[in-house]
Protein backbone atom coordinates (compact mmCIF):
# COMPACT_ATOMS: atom_id res chain seq x y z
CA UNK A 1 0.00 0.00 0.00
CA UNK A 2 1.52 3.52 -0.58
CA UNK A 3 2.61 5.98 1.54
CA UNK A 4 -0.25 8.34 3.00
CA UNK A 5 -0.28 11.81 1.03
CA UNK A 6 -2.74 13.47 4.00
CA UNK A 7 -3.60 11.90 7.46
CA UNK A 8 -6.58 13.63 9.57
CA UNK A 9 -7.00 12.10 13.42
CA UNK A 10 -10.01 12.69 15.22
CA UNK A 11 -10.30 16.02 13.97
CA UNK A 12 -13.18 18.05 15.39
CA UNK A 13 -14.42 21.58 14.66
CA UNK A 14 -16.20 23.71 16.94
CA UNK A 15 -17.37 27.28 16.94
CA UNK A 16 -17.65 29.74 20.25
CA UNK A 17 -21.39 31.43 18.91
CA UNK A 18 -22.00 34.06 21.63
CA UNK A 19 -20.86 32.16 24.63
CA UNK A 20 -21.92 28.74 23.14
CA UNK A 21 -19.77 25.92 21.92
CA UNK A 22 -21.58 24.67 18.72
CA UNK A 23 -20.20 21.32 17.36
CA UNK A 24 -19.85 21.86 13.53
CA UNK A 25 -18.03 18.81 12.66
CA UNK A 26 -17.81 15.88 15.37
CA UNK A 27 -14.55 13.67 15.79
CA UNK A 28 -13.44 12.53 12.43
CA UNK A 29 -10.31 10.15 11.23
CA UNK A 30 -9.11 9.53 7.57
CA UNK A 31 -6.54 9.11 5.82
CA UNK A 32 -5.96 10.00 1.55
CA UNK A 33 -3.27 7.60 -0.55
CA UNK A 34 -2.48 8.20 -4.10
CA UNK A 35 -5.27 6.89 -6.67
CA UNK A 36 -8.16 7.71 -4.11
CA UNK A 37 -11.13 9.73 -4.96
CA UNK A 38 -12.29 10.18 -1.75
CA UNK A 39 -16.07 11.69 -1.27
CA UNK A 40 -17.27 13.57 1.67
CA UNK A 41 -20.81 13.00 1.95
CA UNK A 42 -23.80 13.80 4.34
CA UNK A 43 -26.85 15.90 5.18
CA UNK A 44 -26.42 19.53 4.88
CA UNK A 45 -24.73 21.35 8.06
CA UNK A 46 -22.88 17.87 9.05
CA UNK A 47 -19.64 19.56 8.58
CA UNK A 48 -18.39 18.56 4.86
CA UNK A 49 -17.18 22.07 3.97
CA UNK A 50 -15.37 22.27 7.51
CA UNK A 51 -13.71 19.26 6.87
CA UNK A 52 -12.45 19.80 3.73
CA UNK A 53 -11.64 23.18 4.51
CA UNK A 54 -9.56 21.84 7.35
CA UNK A 55 -7.99 19.16 5.57
CA UNK A 56 -6.69 21.92 3.38
CA UNK A 57 -5.49 23.80 5.80
CA UNK A 58 -7.46 26.89 5.38
CA UNK A 59 -9.40 25.85 9.08
CA UNK A 60 -7.99 24.81 11.82
CA UNK A 61 -9.32 22.58 14.07
CA UNK A 62 -10.55 22.73 17.63
CA UNK A 63 -9.36 19.39 18.53
CA UNK A 64 -7.09 16.71 16.63
CA UNK A 65 -4.29 16.60 13.92
CA UNK A 66 -3.87 16.77 9.96
CA UNK A 67 -0.32 15.77 8.66
CA UNK A 68 0.05 16.38 5.32
CA UNK A 69 2.91 14.79 3.29
CA UNK A 70 2.55 16.18 -0.06
CA UNK A 71 1.32 19.51 -1.93
CA UNK A 72 -2.67 20.21 -1.70
CA UNK A 73 -4.47 22.39 -3.36
CA UNK A 74 -8.55 23.60 -2.73
CA UNK A 75 -11.23 25.26 -4.33
CA UNK A 76 -13.96 26.71 -1.94
CA UNK A 77 -17.28 26.59 -2.83
CA UNK A 78 -17.19 30.45 -3.11
CA UNK A 79 -14.25 30.07 -5.75
CA UNK A 80 -11.97 33.54 -5.56
CA UNK A 81 -10.31 34.63 -8.72
CA UNK A 82 -8.08 37.28 -9.33
CA UNK A 83 -10.41 39.75 -11.05
CA UNK A 84 -7.70 41.68 -12.88
CA UNK A 85 -6.77 38.68 -14.54
CA UNK A 86 -7.83 37.25 -17.45
CA UNK A 87 -9.35 33.60 -17.18
CA UNK A 88 -6.30 32.43 -18.98
CA UNK A 89 -3.77 33.89 -16.25
CA UNK A 90 -6.26 32.90 -13.65
CA UNK A 91 -5.88 29.30 -14.39
CA UNK A 92 -2.52 29.59 -15.54
CA UNK A 93 -1.66 31.22 -12.22
CA UNK A 94 0.17 28.72 -10.51
CA UNK A 95 2.76 27.52 -13.09
CA UNK A 96 2.98 29.94 -15.58
CA UNK A 97 5.77 28.34 -17.37
CA UNK A 98 3.08 25.72 -18.41
CA UNK A 99 0.53 28.38 -19.51
CA UNK A 100 0.57 26.35 -23.11
CA UNK A 101 -1.25 23.59 -21.41
CA UNK A 102 -4.30 25.58 -20.05
CA UNK A 103 -6.02 25.61 -23.60
CA UNK A 104 -6.41 22.09 -23.41
CA UNK A 105 -8.00 21.87 -19.59
CA UNK A 106 -10.33 24.91 -20.51
CA UNK A 107 -11.60 22.87 -23.33
CA UNK A 108 -12.14 20.24 -21.06
CA UNK A 109 -14.14 22.39 -18.83
CA UNK A 110 -15.98 24.06 -21.33
CA UNK A 111 -14.74 27.10 -20.22
CA UNK A 112 -12.27 27.86 -23.35
CA UNK A 113 -14.25 30.43 -24.80
CA UNK A 114 -13.56 32.36 -21.69
CA UNK A 115 -10.07 32.54 -21.77
CA UNK A 116 -9.97 36.36 -22.93
CA UNK A 117 -12.33 37.27 -20.18
CA UNK A 118 -11.89 38.83 -16.93
CA UNK A 119 -13.78 36.71 -14.22
CA UNK A 120 -16.61 39.51 -13.56
CA UNK A 121 -17.79 38.38 -17.29
CA UNK A 122 -18.25 34.82 -16.54
CA UNK A 123 -21.44 33.20 -14.63
CA UNK A 124 -21.32 31.51 -11.09
CA UNK A 125 -21.10 27.95 -12.84
CA UNK A 126 -18.39 29.01 -14.93
CA UNK A 127 -16.34 30.54 -12.17
CA UNK A 128 -16.71 27.38 -10.86
CA UNK A 129 -14.99 25.18 -13.40
CA UNK A 130 -12.61 28.04 -13.89
CA UNK A 131 -11.27 27.44 -9.94
CA UNK A 132 -11.55 23.57 -10.85
CA UNK A 133 -9.05 24.44 -14.16
CA UNK A 134 -6.96 26.25 -11.98
CA UNK A 135 -6.87 23.55 -9.35
CA UNK A 136 -5.84 21.10 -12.01
CA UNK A 137 -3.25 22.80 -13.61
CA UNK A 138 -1.72 23.57 -10.46
CA UNK A 139 -1.07 19.97 -9.98
CA UNK A 140 -1.04 19.35 -6.45
CA UNK A 141 -0.88 15.66 -4.99
CA UNK A 142 -4.22 16.72 -3.46
CA UNK A 143 -6.91 18.61 -4.93
CA UNK A 144 -9.50 19.17 -2.26
CA UNK A 145 -12.63 20.28 -4.16
CA UNK A 146 -16.04 21.47 -1.85
CA UNK A 147 -19.58 21.12 -4.01
CA UNK A 148 -17.58 21.54 -7.34
CA UNK A 149 -20.55 20.54 -9.34
CA UNK A 150 -22.84 23.13 -7.11
CA UNK A 151 -23.72 25.11 -10.04
CA UNK A 152 -23.62 23.10 -12.67
CA UNK A 153 -26.53 21.34 -15.49
CA UNK A 154 -25.98 17.63 -15.45
CA UNK A 155 -23.98 18.16 -18.74
CA UNK A 156 -21.80 19.93 -16.87
CA UNK A 157 -20.86 17.98 -13.93
CA UNK A 158 -20.44 15.46 -16.25
CA UNK A 159 -17.51 17.31 -17.68
CA UNK A 160 -16.28 18.50 -14.40
CA UNK A 161 -16.15 14.74 -13.19
CA UNK A 162 -14.38 13.43 -16.39
CA UNK A 163 -11.73 16.01 -15.15
CA UNK A 164 -11.33 14.99 -11.91
CA UNK A 165 -12.31 11.54 -11.48
CA UNK A 166 -8.96 10.08 -12.73
CA UNK A 167 -6.17 11.51 -10.60
CA UNK A 168 -2.32 11.76 -12.30
CA UNK A 169 -0.09 8.85 -10.79
CA UNK A 170 0.61 9.56 -7.28
CA UNK A 171 -1.97 11.79 -6.65
CA UNK A 172 -5.87 12.04 -5.24
CA UNK A 173 -8.95 14.22 -5.30
CA UNK A 174 -11.24 14.68 -2.07
CA UNK A 175 -14.49 16.44 -2.76
CA UNK A 176 -17.20 17.18 -0.17
CA UNK A 177 -20.70 17.07 -2.17
CA UNK A 178 -23.89 16.28 -1.79
CA UNK A 179 -24.90 14.62 -5.26
CA UNK A 180 -25.00 11.30 -5.44
CA UNK A 181 -23.53 11.28 -9.10
CA UNK A 182 -20.69 12.59 -8.08
CA UNK A 183 -20.78 10.62 -5.02
CA UNK A 184 -20.53 6.99 -7.80
CA UNK A 185 -17.02 8.04 -9.16
CA UNK A 186 -15.59 7.79 -5.72
CA UNK A 187 -13.09 4.78 -4.99
CA UNK A 188 -13.56 5.24 -0.82
CA UNK A 189 -16.82 7.61 0.88
CA UNK A 190 -17.00 9.01 3.88
CA UNK A 191 -20.36 9.94 5.20
CA UNK A 192 -20.63 12.70 7.77
CA UNK A 193 -23.36 11.99 10.64
CA UNK A 194 -25.25 15.33 12.21
CA UNK A 195 -23.18 16.77 14.40
CA UNK A 196 -25.00 17.92 18.05
CA UNK A 197 -26.29 21.40 17.65
CA UNK A 198 -24.65 22.01 21.38
CA UNK A 199 -22.31 20.30 23.14
CA UNK A 200 -21.93 22.97 26.15
CA UNK A 201 -19.73 26.05 26.79
CA UNK A 202 -16.71 26.45 25.61
P1 LIG B 1 -21.95 21.17 5.25
O1 LIG B 1 -20.82 21.52 4.32
O2 LIG B 1 -22.05 19.70 5.52
O3 LIG B 1 -23.28 21.75 4.82
P2 LIG B 1 -20.64 23.03 7.06
O4 LIG B 1 -19.28 22.48 7.24
O5 LIG B 1 -20.81 24.19 6.14
O6 LIG B 1 -21.63 21.83 6.67
O7 LIG B 1 -21.21 23.47 8.47
C1 LIG B 1 -21.30 22.53 9.55
C2 LIG B 1 -21.97 23.19 10.72
O8 LIG B 1 -21.13 24.21 11.24
C3 LIG B 1 -23.30 23.84 10.39
O9 LIG B 1 -24.21 23.52 11.41
C4 LIG B 1 -22.98 25.31 10.39
O10 LIG B 1 -24.08 26.07 10.82
C5 LIG B 1 -21.83 25.41 11.36
N1 LIG B 1 -20.93 26.51 11.05
C6 LIG B 1 -20.20 26.67 9.95
N2 LIG B 1 -19.47 27.80 9.99
C7 LIG B 1 -19.76 28.38 11.19
C8 LIG B 1 -19.32 29.56 11.85
N3 LIG B 1 -18.43 30.40 11.28
N4 LIG B 1 -19.82 29.83 13.06
C9 LIG B 1 -20.71 28.99 13.65
N5 LIG B 1 -21.14 27.84 13.08
C10 LIG B 1 -20.69 27.54 11.86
Amino acid sequence: MSEPLLVATDVLRSYDVRGQAVLALRATSLTVRAGDVLAVTGPSGTGKSTLVSILAGWDRPTSGTVVRSASTVFVPQRVALLDTLTVLDNIALAAMDRAGQVPALASALAVDHLLDRFPGETSMGERQRIGVARALHAGAAVTLLDEPTAHQDADHTKLVLDAVAEPPPGCALVIATHDPVVVAVASVVLHLEAAVAAIGRP
